[in-house]
């Protein structure tokens, strides 16, 4: 595939930085888009703002970042304090209909292509500071287009910081001109998106758009949509390059939860494997590591002394047995023997192994609390409070 530009145009008075935070992150994904902010004069008109009620105290308390290795290495700890300092914008007063503010945009962005002779196939996104009266926060154009608008300023900002949700859009909507590009709005909005919450990319939010957040949590695409995707032969490096980009806007995002909510736990469900549902995240444990970590949440905050795991004997072969798949029976026992003989190294590997999935998939700060630790030679125990474990 060719590579491609994304044109995202913002006005030059629109200097808060918001632009600039959400285009750093789609900046830092790979794939066959390259993303370009460009100053372009279309929103002629100043600002016309309403008096919004803005507590005398920052609205998100923000201090200091504890930020994981991976964001402070991809976006640079000054980036990372900006953004989360950012304010939102105020929200103007809608003068348009969304027919009449999705053509003022496309007559900027026909004037913008013409005059830099911008190839057909690139993208133009254009983010405006202007509302419309039916309040969407993000319009592509569709019908063979390969533009769309966002609203910068939209009240949802007022929830969802600014770089989450446009960082979310510049990556989605370039996707969902080519996947949905032949159809209108409407039809678009019959056949493809989810009036339902599914935590996916088509999910609509039409009923409250503050839910648009959940998205951002999830950075899925429900399997509907991916089989449309495949029907429809897209390129599949610019799905694996929106991918990319919701899983950094993920991160980003549980990240700054842990920072509003002082680094809140999020509840464990236990099942075939080990899920964080509000932040729709699976730790992926083989059965015989769940049937280890099951052992040891059951065992309580006394934990187990590692060469003593033959006590808990029948509670494992039960844990192993229930999700053991395959048909040998015996070898759940051969496993179970296998790992509580305190000469074989086994259940050692398997706690290595299960701690550094979680810490995989959570970081290594957040965690913490659900690791199977203790001093050494002592017992091991999941600290993890009883009242954050949910059974599935
Ligand atoms: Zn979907």
């Amino acid at each position: 595939m060719t590579p491609q530009t994304v044109h995202v145009l913002k006005p030059p008075f629109l200097d808060s930085g918001h632009a600039e935070d959400a285009i750093l992150i789609a900046q830092k994904t790979s794939g066959p888009l390259t993303y370009n902010l460009v100053d372009f004069e279309f929103d002629d008109e100043p600002l016309p703002r309403t008096a919004l009620m803005h507590s005398a105290s920052d609205p998100h308390g923000f201090q200091s970042i504890p930020e994981p290795g991976l964001l402070r290495r991809l976006l640079g700890r000054e980036a990372m304090d900006r953004m989360n300092e950012r304010r939102p914008m105020d929200t103007p007063e809608a003068q348009e209909f969304a027919g009449d503010w999705l053509q003022r945009l496309q007559q900027a962005e026909a004037r913008y292509r013409f005059q830099n002779d911008v190839p057909p196939e690139d993208f133009v996104i254009l983010l405006t500071t202007r509302g419309n009266v039916e309040n969407f926060f993000v319009i592509p154009g569709l019908n063979g287009t390969r533009m769309a608008g966002i609203q910068m300023n939209h009240y949802v900002m007022q929830n969802v910081p600014s770089h989450i949700l446009v960082g979310y859009y510049l990556m989605a909507l370039p996707v969902m001109l080519l996947a949905y590009g032949g159809l209108d709005l409407d039809e678009y909005l019959e056949k493809h998106a989810h009036r339902e919450l599914r935590g996916c990319l088509n999910d609509l939010c039409d009923d409250n758009v503050n839910q648009l957040q959940l998205k951002t949590k999830t950075g899925d695409i429900c399997v509907d949509c991916k089989r449309h995707f495949q029907a429809q032969n897209l390129n599949w490096d610019l799905v694996r390059q929106m991918r990319q980009g919701f899983e950094l806007i993920r991160a980003i995002q549980l990240h700054l939860e842990d920072f509003l909510e002082g680094f809140s736990q999020p509840a464990l469900t236990v099942g075939m494997k080990p899920k964080f549902e509000e932040l729709g995240l699976t730790v992926p444990l083989s059965p015989k590591e769940m049937a280890v970590y099951v052992t040891f949440l059951e065992a309580g905050p006394e934990g187990i002394v590692l060469n003593a795991l033959d006590e808990h004997r029948e509670q494992l072969h039960d844990a192993y047995g229930r999700r053991y798949n395959r048909t040998d029976l015996e070898e759940i026992d051969r496993v179970v023997n296998r790992l509580v003989n305190p000469l074989d190294p086994d259940l050692q590997q398997v706690i290595t192994k299960t701690n550094r999935k979680f810490t995989d998939v959570l970081g290594a700060e957040r965690a913490e609390a659900y690791l199977i630790s203790g001093p050494r030679g002592d017992a091991k125990s999941i600290s993890l409070s009883r009242n954050l474990i949910r059974r599935a």
